[in-house]
């Protein structure tokens, strides 16, 4: 049994200790369980305790929203991984990633009544949804959603009169989820987004340190603290001062500068997560072991099957690591190949196994999205359904 583990119908009983045959693999959620275990070996270093009388105020005491000491052992983090340059960026923090999304495309777009055509958002195919569906719920004058980049490539290397003057701002996802691609911004006139949540040595080579003007990361896929929502768990980093400004304001207004408590929180195991860098108990070699373990079994079985493939990824030398790494994603992007497997997210469901469509990625049907971050009863689950499927082929004609 796990600690914090979610009862499904795999699991069930005290600490979901009691396992069900023949059960529904769900394999949908990027909940990045496979790092509680390193958790629970922290308990006592990463556990904090606040008082009653503690953090009552608004604000930290040096009157300020964001914790500076929070901030400083994010910037250490970074450079000590040697996966962004932080020194000539601001840091804002958010609760989550939707709200920085927001936040971000809030700070791009320009200020109300100036007169100009709202900015157009786009992503380019397979993207993570939340992009779309954020930045369409507060579609209005100052920017929309507005399809994904294939369409405006074209449009911006004729520079016609539907770009001139027009705001371009362009989500990038790097490496990107679903497919683990390294990407860089494609619109040459765009101002990008890159979100970097899986940034990091569990899941990617580290080629160099991230430069981009405006980019975001997330404590989620890091340390697996993705149900801290109510708090600065997110940040961004942001080169040009004055969309800084925005994208702060911007978190300020809506909700007050959020929790100070998950700040204390986050700090607490930024601080366990640094201690132990390059030493035995490093969080980026136990999160590529793990993850490099589950792709190695996943990659070997859907080798033998001609119904289902992989994306392929090189292993790659890593400058964290500073040797050749093996791949590690943190999701496979599924392609079913026979004709009549058209929906591919049915064909999977059928043989029990619940992903998520490539629909929501702007991307065909034959394609869905395999999360390989769970547990290990959910990841051995899911092997158990995907060698079910494979070994059936063997009985066809
Ligand atoms: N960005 C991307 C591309 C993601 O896939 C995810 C997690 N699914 C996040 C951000 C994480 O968001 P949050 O910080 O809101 O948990």
């Amino acid at each position: 049994g796990r600690p914090g583990c979610e009862c499904n119908t795999c699991f069930s009983g005290a600490n979901c200790s009691l396992r069900s045959p023949n059960c529904t693999a769900d394999a949908n959620s990027g909940n990045p369980m496979f790092l509680e275990p390193y958790w629970t070996r922290h308990a006592a270093a990463s556990a904090v305790v606040v008082s009653g009388w503690h953090r009552l105020s608004y604000r930290t005491t040096d009157g300020l929203f964001q914790s500076v000491e929070l901030e400083n052992h994010i910037r250490r983090l970074h450079g000590a991984v040697g996966n962004a340059v932080v020194d000539d960026k601001r840091l804002v923090f958010g609760a989550g990633s939707t709200q920085l999304i927001n936040a971000l495309v809030h700070a791009l777009s320009s200020p109300p009544d100036d007169g100009s055509a709202p900015a157009s958002v786009v992503a380019t195919v397979p993207y993570y949804p939340p992009y779309k569906e954020q930045t369409g719920m507060f579609d209005g004058r100052k920017y929309r959603w507005d399809g994904t980049t294939d369409t405006w490539a074209n449009a911006t290397t004729h520079h016609n009169s539907t770009t001139k003057n027009k705001t371009i701002i362009e989500f990038v996802t790097s490496p990107n989820n679903p497919d683990a691609v390294l990407h860089r911004p494609v619109l040459a006139s765009s101002a990008a987004i890159v979100d970097h949540a899986y940034y990091w040595p569990h899941f990617t080579h580290i080629p160099a340190p991230a430069d981009e003007d405006v980019m975001l990361f997330t404590m989620t896929k890091l340390s697996g603290h993705a149900g801290s929502r109510l708090g600065y768990k997110t940040w961004a980093l942001i080169r040009d001062e004055k969309v800084a400004k925005r994208a702060y304001e911007y978190v300020q207004s809506n909700t007050m500068g959020a929790s100070r408590d998950t700040q204390l929180r986050m700090l607490g195991v930024v601080k366990v997560m640094l201690a132990n860098l390059h030493g035995d108990e490093d969080i980026f070699a136990f999160g590529h072991d793990v993850m490099r373990s589950r792709w190695r079994r996943l990659s070997a079985v859907v080798s033998r099957s001609r119904r289902v493939s992989l994306q392929e990824i090189p292993p790659q030398f890593c400058n964290y690591f500073k040797r050749i790494r093996e791949p590690s994603p943190a999701y496979a992007w599924v392609k079913c190949e026979r004709e009549e497997d058209e929906d591919c997210y049915e064909a999977l469901l059928k043989a029990n196994i619940i992903t998520r469509s490539g629909v929501g990625y702007g991307a065909s049907s034959r394609y869905t999205r395999v999360s390989l971050l769970k547990s290990d009863d959910d990841f051995d689950v899911l092997m158990e359904r995907v060698t079910d499927l494979v070994n059936a082929e063997q009985y066809e004609a």
